[in-house]
């Protein structure tokens, strides 16, 4: 189960990827940006670290977070006065204070690295919509989170962070599963690609979207709102024809609703999902629907690419450029095995804002085994505080709080991955709204969501709690367009 905070929508920067990847097959090396040679060299890299498996992780992963923390110490006037009371060297990660989103903003011209880069000269970027995409001071890809959490963070990245994410992507699209599915893409369909999300703002995925459009010299790349309504994003999709569809897993659910009624008639060979949870269960819809192959990646406007999906439905830890440490309340390690409380994030790939043991809020599950798919890559399961924890009163008067992970699981599982959104209404009820349109499929969904979850909530010694069909379909968030699937509008 793969799962984000909600501003992770970095959609398009893969998609970028592909862009370059069909560049190099047509030979125009010509017009090969150094970009791509730096992805490319990057690629080729990772690819090299991962095959001497996870010692040479392990020692890749130590090597830059050494050089990460001497960089931030030398060249970050916050970093410098945070660890000022620590030995001058030899630092270790574990040893270093955990940091937040607003102490970071409130001090952002501290934290980066680089003296022209300020808050205020930033803020005056974003303010002006004219500038999605475009690179501030022309070397920066900034974005701005959702701010859903209710802490607005504002996120700049170098050029070589921007390399190495699309690296990693590259390297996932190479394996065995993905490559023949990637070229036939490419040739076959024009490499056509579609990103539909939250657009009109500065979000990471549209900010990345703008400048593959911008930057590339393959004009078939397009950009579809999330908020249209969805007659007219299929008319515009069946028209279009992508080869390449990137956007969150709800919103690809729902269109592989119209896949499957016959109102959308496309094929994509590659779909990538990002910035909220995706359940095995609803991937292997949306696949099943549109007979591609799904990539789930889990990313965050502080490091846009933190782990992939597997095909047995663990995400893999890009371990080499990016360090998670579970931790509990305390920011006590969490031992694989449990769920953690957060997760301290440090990203080895982007030096001019260094993210170094910051709190992600995401609750993750380290994997206490080595995967069945044989990836070298430390395997977890990762669940962001975008959906809600419930609080439900139990018969004899007792609170239970069940994980939103949890819910949403039973629901995708007993339903075929359509969109559907669980809402507390009250101490021992949920209203459930269901997302299927027709009457039939949505009186099958009900009874298999009910019974599914009233078993489960009976395992809970929650039996006494009443479900009930909401006529309404699911709400998606206003401001950001997601789905959010677990709300608390009432507490027990
Ligand atoms: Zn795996």
């Amino acid at each position: 189960m793969a799962r984000v905070a909600r501003d992770r929508g970095q959609a398009a920067a893969r998609v970028e990827t592909r862009l370059r990847g069909g560049n190099h097959r047509s030979g125009d090396i010509a017009r090969a940006s150094l970009a791509w040679w730096s992805a490319l060299s990057r690629a080729g890299e990772i690819w090299w670290t991962r095959s001497g498996g996870p010692a040479a992780i392990a020692a890749g992963a130590a090597r830059r977070t050494a050089e990460l923390l001497r960089f931030a110490r030398a060249r970050s006037p916050f970093y410098r006065d945070a660890w000022r009371s620590l030995p001058s060297r030899d630092l270790a990660l574990g040893a270093l204070p955990v940091v937040g989103k607003r102490e970071l903003m409130e001090r952002f011209d501290d934290w980066v690295t680089d003296r022209g880069v300020t808050r205020r000269g930033v803020e005056a970027f974003l303010a002006d919509r004219a500038h999605i995409g475009e690179r501030y001071l022309g070397r920066f890809v900034v974005w701005k989170s959702s701010g859903s959490t209710g802490e607005p963070g504002i996120f700049v990245q170098d050029a070589a962070a921007l390399a190495t994410y699309d690296a990693l992507l590259a390297v996932q699209l190479q394996s065995p599963a993905l490559a023949g599915r990637y070229a036939w893409g490419l040739m076959g369909q024009g490499g056509r690609a579609a990103l539909i999300a939250a657009t009109g703002d500065h979000f990471a995925s549209i900010a990345s979207w703008q400048r593959v459009c911008r930057g590339s010299p393959w004009p078939n790349a397009r950009a579809f709102s999330v908020m249209d309504p969805l007659p007219e994003l299929v008319a515009a999709l069946n028209d279009y024809q992508p080869a390449f569809l990137a956007s969150y897993p709800t919103t690809l659910a729902l269109l592989a609703t119209e896949q499957r009624a016959g109102r959308l008639r496309i094929a994509p060979a590659c779909i990538w999902s990002g910035g909220e949870c995706l359940a095995p269960a609803m991937a292997s819809a949306i696949e099943r629907a549109f007979g591609g192959v799904v990539i789930n990646e889990y990313g965050a406007s502080e490091c846009m690419s933190i782990a992939f999906s597997c095909r047995e439905g663990w995400l893999h830890v890009n371990a080499d450029w990016v360090v998670l440490e579970p931790v509990d309340r305390e920011y006590r390690p969490t031992p694989p095995g449990e769920a953690s409380h957060s997760v301290l994030l440090t990203n080895l790939a982007n030096r001019i804002q260094p993210v170094i043991r910051y709190d992600l809020g995401d609750s993750v599950f380290a994997s206490p085994r080595p995967c069945a798919c044989g990836s070298p890559l430390p395997a977890v399961r990762a669940e962001g505080r975008h959906d809600d924890v419930l609080a439900l009163r139990a018969k004899d008067g007792s609170i239970v709080r069940l994980s939103p992970l949890a819910l949403s699981t039973v629901v995708e599982d007993a339903t075929a991955g359509h969109r559907f959104q669980l809402v507390q209404t009250g101490p021992e009820r949920i209203a459930v709204r269901l997302g299927a349109d027709d009457p039939v499929e949505r009186s099958a969904e009900w009874d298999a969501a009910e019974k599914a979850l009233h078993a489960y909530l009976a395992h809970q010694s929650l039996g006494n709690v009443r479900l009930c069909l909401d006529e309404e379909a699911p709400v998606p968030d206003p401001r950001s367009g997601k789905l959010r699937e677990v709300i608390a509008a009432v507490r027990a």
